[in-house]
C-alpha cells in the first residue's frame, strides 16, 4: 500500500526519514527551501564552486559524506521539492512557495525535520550593519566561501561560538577576539555530562586550544556592553569584573545557543509544553516522534535541539513509527535501538546547558532604549512600559499591544529574548508568560499570492443567495 508520506526540511533528520520510508518501498516528497538539500550542518554551497568537503566540514567531512551521498542516491526514488518554502500547514495539506508559485501538496504522513536558528539575546547596537548571528556567519563563509568582514569578533555563547570562530581563523580570518558570556568555570562544572560524547567533548577542546594558539583572546564570563559605530560597526565595548574593554572590529558573530524551528509544528496543531532544558516551548511528541496531531511526526533540531547525529537518529525513528501507523508493522528493534542510541544525546545536552548557560542577569540588565524587535523597532523601555501600564502578563496581548513579533521574522528572531523580557517585568518565571502562536505565512510571501488567495475566496456577487 502507498501512502503519501511529506516531510519537510532535508537536513539530517530529513535525509534519514527519507531512506527510512525509500526502503519501505514508500516514494516521500521532501520539500526543502535550500536550493540544496544538506540542512544546516551539512550546507552545500552552489554546484559550480567545486569545494572540497574537508574544507567546507572539517572533522564532519568524513560524515557529511556519507550522508549527503546517501541521500544524492536515494533521489531517483523521492519527489524532492528544492527551493520551496512550506508557508502553511491545514489539516491534511501544506501550502508550499515555489518560483513565486504557491502550490497545496496534500499528505496522509507528515514529518516536519525544520531544524533551529539561532537565539540571540541583543544587546546595544546589535542592529548596526557588520553585526550578524553566528549561524549566519557560518552560511556565508560554507554557502559563499565569504568572511562577514575581515577583522570579526565572536561573542554569545554556545558550541556555535568556538566552531565559527575557529572555522573563521582557519579560513585566513582575523578573529579579534571570542567573547563568551558563560565562565569557563561552568565548562569544567559540565564535564562530567559532556563526557556522555566524549570525543564532541574534545573537538570543543580542540578548537578553544587552536584559537588560544593562534594568539586569539579569548574571555569567559563577560558582559556585552555596547556594538561602537556610526553607519557601520567599528567596535564591540565589553565588560568582565568592573573593568570595561573596547576591542576594535569590521564585523561580530553573536549568538546565545540554538531554538527550534516550531511554527509549522503550531500551525499544525501540535500541543506544546514547556521545555526546562530548551528553556522554550517546544512541541510534545513521545520516543518516536509522534505529535499530538494524528500523521504529524517530529524529528531533529526542530523538535529540540539535539544536534546533527541526534537528528538522524529522530528522524529514522519518525518514519518508522509513520510506516507503522499508515501502511506496514515495522522492525521493533530497530525502533528501539534507534531510541536507545538517542538517550545520550540528551545527557549530553544537559553537559551543553551548564556550560553554555545564557546570562541569568540578561533581561533585569537590557537597558530601556535596547531594541529587541528589529523588524518592528521596538524597545526593551517599551515592553516595560506597556506591562506597566496594562497589567499584561502574556506574550500574545504583548504583541497585539506593542506590535513585537507581527514584521518579517514572525517572532523567530525577538521572542525568546521578549518572553524573557516580560518575565522578568512581570515578576513570573518565563513559562507563565506563554508562547507566541504561529501565524501563516511562516515567511513573507509574494503580495501577489495574497491577492490571488483573497480573490479565490471571493464570491462575485452575482453568485450570492442573498
Ligand atoms: C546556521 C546554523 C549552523 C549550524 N552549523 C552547525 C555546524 O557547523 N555543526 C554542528 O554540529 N551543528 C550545526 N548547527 C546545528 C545543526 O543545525 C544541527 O544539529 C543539524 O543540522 C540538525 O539537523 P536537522 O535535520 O534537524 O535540521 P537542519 O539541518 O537545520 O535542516 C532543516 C531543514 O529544513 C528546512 N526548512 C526549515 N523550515 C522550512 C520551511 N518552512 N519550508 C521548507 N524548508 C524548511 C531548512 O532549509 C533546512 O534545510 C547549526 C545550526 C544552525 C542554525
Amino acid at each position: 500500500m502507498t501512502k503519501q508520506f511529506v516531510i519537510v526540511g532535508a537536513g539530517p533528520a530529513g535525509m534519514r526519514a527519507a531512506e527510512q520510508l525509500v526502503a519501505a518501498g514508500q516514494r516521500p516528497i521532501v520539500i526543502d527551501e535550500a536550493q540544496r538539500f544538506g540542512g544546516q550542518i551539512y550546507r552545500q554551497p552552489p554546484a559550480e564552486f567545486k569545494r572540497a568537503r574537508a574544507d567546507l566540514y572539517g572533522f564532519e567531512a568524513h560524515r557529511a559524506s556519507a550522508v549527503l551521498d546517501r541521500f544524492e542516491a536515494l533521489l531517483p526514488q523521492i519527489d524532492y521539492r528544492p527551493n520551496t518554502l512550506v508557508w502553511q500547514v491545514e489539516p491534511g495539506v501544506l501550502q508550499t512557495l515555489n518560483a513565486g508559485r504557491s502550490s497545496a501538496v496534500p499528505f496522509d504522513a507528515l514529518i516536519l525535520a525544520a531544524g533551529a536558528t539561532d537565539r540571540v539575546l541583543p544587546f546595544p547596537g546589535w542592529t548596526l550593519p557588520g553585526v550578524v548571528t553566528l549561524g549566519a556567519a557560518q552560511v556565508a563563509l560554507k554557502y559563499q566561501a565569504c568572511l562577514i568582514g575581515p577583522r570579526v569578533v565572536f561573542a554569545g555563547t554556545g558550541p556555535l561560538l568556538y566552531l565559527v570562530a575557529w572555522q573563521y581563523a582557519s579560513h585566513g580570518g582575523q578573529v579579534a577576539a571570542v567573547l563568551d558570556t558563560a565562565p569557563f568555570a561552568a565548562k569544567l562544572r559540565a564535564l562530567p555530562k559532556m563526557l556522555a560524547r566524549s570525543s564532541v567533548a574534545a573537538k570543543g577542546a580542540y578548537f578553544l586550544a587552536r584559537l588560544r594558539l593562534a594568539g586569539v583572546p579569548v574571555h569567559g564570563g563577560v558582559t556585552l556592553l555596547r556594538a561602537e559605530g556610526e553607519r557601520r560597526v567599528s567596535g564591540l565595548r565589553w565588560r568582565r569584573g568592573r573593568t570595561e574593554h573596547l576591542v576594535p572590529c569590521d564585523a561580530i558573530g553573536v549568538g546565545h545557543g540554538l531554538r527550534s524551528e516550531t511554527q509549522l509544528a503550531d500551525l499544525a496543531g501540535c500541543a506544546f509544553a514547556f521545555d526546562p532544558l530548551d528553556q522554550a516551548w517546544l512541541p510534545t511528541r513521545d520516543a518516536a516522534g509522534r505529535s499530538s496531531v494524528r500523521g504529524v511526526y517530529l524529528a531533529g533540531d526542530g523538535a529540540a535541539v539535539l544536534g546533527a547525529d541526534a537528528a538522524e537518529l529522530s528522524g529514522a525513528r519518525a518514519a518508522l513509527a509513520a510506516l507503522q501507523d499508515t501502511v506496514q508493522p515495522t522492525s521493533m528493534d530497530e525502533a528501539a535501538r534507534l531510541e536507545r542510541e538517542s538517550l545520550v544525546h540528551v545527557a549530553f545536552r544537559h553537559g551543553m546547558e551548564t556550560a553554555f548557560a545564557l546570562p541569568q542577569r540578561w533581561a533585569a540588565e537590557a537597558p530601556d532604549d535596547l531594541i529587541v524587535c528589529r523588524c518592528e523597532e521596538i524597545t526593551a523601555g517599551e515592553l516595560r512600559a506597556c506591562v506597566r501600564d496594562t497589567g499584561t502578563r502574556e506574550i500574545n496581548r504583548l504583541k497585539a499591544l506593542t506590535r513585537i513579533g507581527m514584521g518579517r521574522c514572525q517572532g523567530r528572531m525577538c521572542a525568546p529574548a521578549a518572553a524573557r523580557l516580560l518575565a522578568e517585568a512581570a515578576g513570573c518565571a518565563l513559562p507563565d508568560v506563554g508562547r507566541l502562536r504561529g501565524q501563516a505565512p511562516v515567511k513573507p510571501l509574494p503580495i501577489h499570492l495574497l491577492r490571488d488567495a483573497v480573490a479565490a475566496d471571493v464570491v462575485p456577487p452575482e453568485e450570492r443567495d442573498d
